[in-house]
């Protein structure tokens, strides 16, 4: 496994024949492919004016293109992956937020991006995809000369991205290559990943999730990842007969969708068996773990990841190891501890804030002293994640502070009432969510998906709710939805859902 501190040393790993990108229905390319791709990128960056440090924002549909394309850029300037989906004032806004100095798009791809990036007066370099999974050449940009050519070095940024904005407008974290390249290597650690493995990866490559767990871990441990276009359920299971991966991860909401198909596809399943699968970004509730893993007949690796902390800070283990429902497992990445709203260290078996320190950790937030201010206590990051450790070291979430509910003098964690809603059998996925209450401050409410063909009444979840729950957490209000809103890396919005839906106290 690699010890790089570089992108560039990183893809050294690699044995030159070995894949490295796949995607489906391409040919491979190999690592002596990839580090070739990275000098010759490198070098036309130079050639156009960009070197290390300089900003160069990415907008690419997911695919080879964009994981080999963060990777290769990543070796001589500063990447900052852009979601597509994007409309122009998001783009004139990330645009400027971050300085971009170059836009690089796919050749021939309509994108609002293009007109913001003329108005802006940012350079726009066309991708144009080659033969092999992942290689591309440059069209376009200025001839120029770069103030810091050459390859990366360890406390260059790598790589700059947006929190996902669950809980507030989102946050642009700095991330050196120190920072990513060791999250790269414990999460290969955790996986006991070797270059035999395939991850197919079906996370966007504009969240850290995709960038590092699946595509940075893979290639530090000289295994390959398979790039689709995305998510997509009906398509998933012709991945996995086709492309034979070793692992996938995935945020729950897919995980669960899997399930929800996993019946009619069970021939593939038992052809194309896996080693692990792996969970990680938000919540997965216990039951969906325990379904996961026996339809799967593979163990269900729950991790907790964040952008700050280059994504892993703490994983279930595999077996031998147990992994434990409902936990995110011990510390996998940089030290963990419980924090005390007054900046103590609490002993095992305590609840309060969990704060991290480590190299995959970012020196801070960008142009944002203030968030600076509050994330940081005596070099602990506070991650704004609520839990306590087990008598096994094992973690457990009990919420985010800014998602606990305040009704009248009691807290109540949505977490832990999701969790209970998705043990009644008719349930295929519930969100709890406050809703706002003249008397109270906040009340407790509740969206509820179905299981295909089931039902059941608002009272009778309420009642079974009220058998593993005190009064007090038991949600007023339980509403049923085909399918509860996602942000735009396929996690769950509780804050401001009660708005969104017109729901009153
Ligand atoms: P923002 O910071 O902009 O509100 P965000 O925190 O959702 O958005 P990310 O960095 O993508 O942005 O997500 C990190 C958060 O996701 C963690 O702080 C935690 O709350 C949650 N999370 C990650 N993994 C898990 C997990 N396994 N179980 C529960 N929650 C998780
Ligand atoms: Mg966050």
């Amino acid at each position: 496994m690699s010890a790089a501190t570089t992108i560039p040393a990183l893809l050294e790993t690699g044995a030159a024949e070995s894949p490295a990108i796949r995607a489906p229905e391409r040919a491979s390319l190999t690592y002596a492919g990839l580090r070739a791709l990275a000098e010759r990128t490198v070098a036309a960056l130079n050639g156009i004016g960009i070197g290390r440090g300089d900003r160069v924002a990415i907008v690419l549909p997911n695919g080879p293109e964009m994981a080999a394309g963060f990777v290769a850029i990543a070796c001589g300037a500063t990447t900052a992956p852009l979601n597509p989906a994007y409309k122009d004032e998001e783009f004139e806004f990330y645009l400027t937020d971050l300085k971009a100095k170059a836009l690089v798009i796919l050749q021939g791809m309509e994108s609002p991006a293009r007109a913001v990036a003329a108005r802006l007066g940012v350079p726009v370099v066309d991708l144009v995809p080659g033969e092999a999974a992942g290689a591309f050449t440059f069209s376009g940009g200025t001839p120029g000369r770069a103030a810091q050519p050459g390859m990366a070095e360890a406390e260059d940024v790598a790589l700059v991205l947006h929190t996902s904005g669950t809980t507030a407008r989102p946050k642009i974290v700095p991330l050196t290559h120190t920072n990513v390249t060791a999250s790269a290597a414990s999460i290969a650690r955790t996986l006991a990943l070797t270059p035999e493995d395939a991850c197919l990866n079906v996370m966007p490559l504009f969240h850290i999730h995709g960038l590092i767990a699946a595509t940075l871990s893979s290639l530090s441990a000289g295994a390959a990842v398979i790039c689709t276009p995305g998510f997509n359920a009906l398509k998933f299971f012709g991945w996995l007969d086709a492309e034979r991966p070793s692992w996938y991860t995935a945020v729950p909401t897919m995980h669960q969708a899997i399930l929800q198909r996993a019946e009619r596809n069970r021939e593939i399943i038992a052809r194309a068996p896996l080693r692990f699968l792996r969970s990680s970004s938000a919540s997965l509730p216990a039951q969906a773990m325990k379904d996961l893993s026996a339809t799967f007949n593979a163990p269900v690796i729950e991790a907790y990841g964040m952008t700050e902390a280059s994504h892993q800070m703490c994983s279930n283990p595999l077996p031998p190891r147990a992994q434990k429902p409902g936990l995110v497992g011990l510390p996998a990445g940089p030290e963990v501890a419980i924090m005390s709203d007054d900046g103590q260290i609490l002993p095992q078996g305590e609840i309060g804030e969990v704060v991290i320190r480590g190299p995959n950790v970012t020196k801070g937030y960008e142009a944002n002293p203030e968030a600076n201010a509050k994330a940081f206590t005596n070099g602990w990051f506070r991650t704004g994640d609520q839990g306590m450790f087990d008598r096994d070291g094992y973690l457990l979430l009990t919420g985010r502070l800014k998602e606990l509910i305040k009704r009248g003098g009691e807290q109540v964690s949505p977490l832990e009432v999701d969790g209970v809603l998705s043990e009644h059998p008719a349930v295929a996925q519930a969100l709890t969510f406050s809703i706002p209450h003249p008397m109270l401050g906040e009340e407790v409410g509740a969206a509820v998906v179905l299981r295909e063909g089931m039902t059941v009444t608002e009272r009778e979840l309420r009642d079974f709710a009220a058998k593993h729950l005190a009064d007090f957490k038991v949600p007023r209000k339980v509403i049923f939805l085909p399918e509860i809103p996602k942000g735009a890396t396929g996690k769950l919005q509780r804050i401001g859902l009660a708005e969104k839906l017109g729901i009153t106290a």
